[in-house]
């Protein structure tokens, strides 16, 4: 099963896929925690990324799809997998279905999580709260400016994806507003009826 996660900066896909994971047995493949890896081991993809990501910008689609690529080269991702955070660019969505095409593979189904744009901003402050209560930094892009800011990239650059997937017949909407169970539910809902062989 090859699954997107579709939304938001807040939409809690991060937390949503910590439940795929552990129920379906797939690992997820966040581009923003591989590029906070990168970041951090100051290797060459990390010290091009880092100004760029700490703005809140996208890195460059080339960049973000190579790492993709690579990574899905792995032979966990063998049975399936959860892309968290990429596609984000129309760009990327075309280079994922060619790098798939290219191993005779498709995306399954994308799933988009759907939340109230007021919410998001209560779930960042409370994310910083509770990043400060375990004695770590908030992230540099976790400031409500720029979380505003990747809200309009989100806007601008990701959400044309949602017709993209719909034309494809992959795209399967979730309300994203309530309780952490609850969307886990819809989320199985919907992977259950894909069927065994999935
Ligand atoms: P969010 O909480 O906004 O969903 P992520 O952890 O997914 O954050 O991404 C953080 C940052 O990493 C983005 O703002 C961007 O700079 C970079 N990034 C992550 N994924 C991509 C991608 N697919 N394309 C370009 N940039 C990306």
């Amino acid at each position: 099963m090859i699954l997107i996660f579709l939304g938001p900066p807040g939409a809690g896909k991060g937390t949503q896929a910590a439940h795929i994971v552990e129920r379906y047995n797939i690992p997820q493949l966040s581009t923003g925690d591989m590029l906070r890896a990168a970041v951090a081991a100051q290797t060459p993809v990390g010290k091009k990324a880092k100004a760029v990501m700490d703005a809140g910008n996208l890195v460059s689609d080339d960049i973000v799809s190579a790492i993709v690529e690579e990574r899905i080269e792995a032979d966990d991702c063998a049975g399936g997998f959860l892309l968290d955070g990429f596609p984000r660019t129309d760009a990327q969505a075309e280079m994922l279905d060619v790098m798939l095409q290219k191993k005779e593979r498709s995306v399954d189904v994308v799933i988009e999580l759907k939340v109230d744009e007021a919410a998001l901003l209560d779930r960042l402050n409370k994310r910083i709260e509770e990043t400060r209560a375990r004695g770590e930094a908030p992230r540099k892009d976790d400031t409500e400016e720029t979380f505003k800011y990747r809200l309009q990239v989100y806007r601008d650059q990701t959400a044309p994806l949602i017709p993209f997937y719909e034309r494809q017949g992959k795209l399967k909407d979730v309300d994203g507003m309530g309780s952490v169970d609850a969307v886990s539910a819809q989320i199985d809902a919907i992977l259950d009826e894909l069927g065994p062989s999935n």
